[in-house]
């Protein structure tokens, strides 16, 4: 592979050893560092899209409520969608359970050897099965994630487009070729390597701004030879964001509120929310304006079979999905027909039940104002 042309084994040694140097003193002391292929999984499955920060309480509070594959694969999906609550991207938590039940019914609650065995399991992609193989088993498999990625590019002075099918090649390649012990199938520490590089990436070869003088491969590193390290990675700009307004009402009757559960084809499939309706492209409308209470009065009715009246806005509250930048308007509406509610993913709850059910992000933060009460404000329009 041309772009690896000028890598020979003596800089990939000096890389490994001045790295691995490093790691003794300056590697990451985390919770789920250590070969239990169970802790490492349900971690890198946490830490998609998160940050470690974020991860490391969820991972302490999973682990207590299910410390082994088997006491997740017998646990209800609304069990682990409540401990996942805020974590975003919850087909990662449907997906943890049930490659939980694969792993037990199909090997025994052992998790497979296996790169492309691992690789099976639902929600585990080439990084992910890579990052088991290697930490949990020392096999000689290769890691790219994001931190890796900037690394590798770094280090080789790979200039083009990372994420495109040639770069990934190239980076892919460069991430087999730097492990330890090709002449057999076991590492011989390509795990505590993988390890390694990963921390080297997230701590010190940062986005913007790398610590090269802390750098324990600045000499081997080809963009630092270059003055290259602001334009490497080469990465595809981000999609433009499209706004779009939604609006949730906290339908009210005797005390209780009414909540509907995401059915399996919806984007929060399995989680409960407040009734969520999407408006359509944000055009700045404001919650006092008569048309768009009445529209969401009847959306709610649609979607729930209640009709609503709709009362005053709670609150705003704007939040990302995707490529999606979404105000959502919180309304209070009470119920004119309550008893019309009774189709199967609806119910009342009181809010002693509310805080039990695992509810979409944004439905939390509306329970909590719930619990804790902010002046609302009267619209001047009443959807009828
Ligand atoms: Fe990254 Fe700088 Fe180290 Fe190169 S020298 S790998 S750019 S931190």
């Amino acid at each position: 592979m041309e772009e690896l042309e000028h890598i020979d084994s003596a800089w990939k040694q000096k890389v490994r050893r001045n790295v691995l140097r490093w790691y003794e003193s300056h590697g990451r002391d985390l919770p789920w560092r250590g070969a239990d292929p169970y802790h490492i999984w349900v971690s890198e499955i946490m830490l998609q899209q998160t940050t470690v920060a974020a991860v490391k309480p969820y991972f302490d509070r999973f682990m207590r409520r299910f410390p082994n594959v088997q006491s997740l694969a017998n646990a209800p999906e609304e069990d682990v969608l409540k401990l996942w609550e805020g974590l975003g991207y919850y087909s990662r938590a449907r997906n943890l359970a049930k490659a939980a039940r694969f792993v037990v019914d199909e090997y025994a609650g052992e998790f497979p050897r296996d790169v492309d065995a691992l690789q099976k399991l639902p929600g585990v992609g080439k990084y992910t099965a890579g990052a088991i193989a290697s930490f949990a088993f020392d096999l000689r498999a290769p890691i790219v994630e994001a931190n890796t990625l900037r690394l590798y590019a770094r280090l080789i002075g790979y200039a083009e487009n990372a994420r495109s099918t040639a770069g990934q090649r190239v980076l892919w390649r460069f991430a087999e070729d730097i492990l330890p012990g090709r002449s057999s199938a076991n590492g011989s520490g390509a795990g505590r390597l993988n390890q390694a590089l990963m921390d080297l990436g997230a701590t010190v070869c940062t986005p913007v701004d790398p610590a090269c003088h802390a750098c324990p491969a600045q000499r081997q590193c080809r963009a630092f030879a270059d003055n290259s390290q602001s334009e490497i990675p080469q990465l595809p700009k981000r999609a433009q964001m499209t706004p779009m307004l939604h609006a949730a009402v906290v339908v009210e009757h005797a005390g209780k509120v009414l909540v509907r559960q995401y059915a399996d084809n919806e984007r929060w499939a399995g989680l409960w929310d407040f009734a969520r309706v999407e408006l359509g492209r944000d055009n700045n409308e404001s919650p006092d304006d008569a048309a768009v209470v009445v529209r969401v009065g009847e959306m709610v009715r649609e979607l729930t079979g209640v009709k609503v009246q709709v009362e005053s806005c709670m609150r705003t509250i704007r939040h990302t999905v995707t490529r999606y930048k979404i105000r959502l308007i919180v309304f209070r509406g009470v119920a004119v027909d309550p008893d019309s509610a009774n189709r199967d993913m609806l119910k009342w709850v009181d809010m002693a039940e509310l805080s039990k059910l695992p509810l979409s992000m944004t439905g939390r933060k509306i329970a909590d104002l719930l619990a804790r009460p902010s002046p609302t404000r009267r619209l001047v329009a009443v959807h009828e």
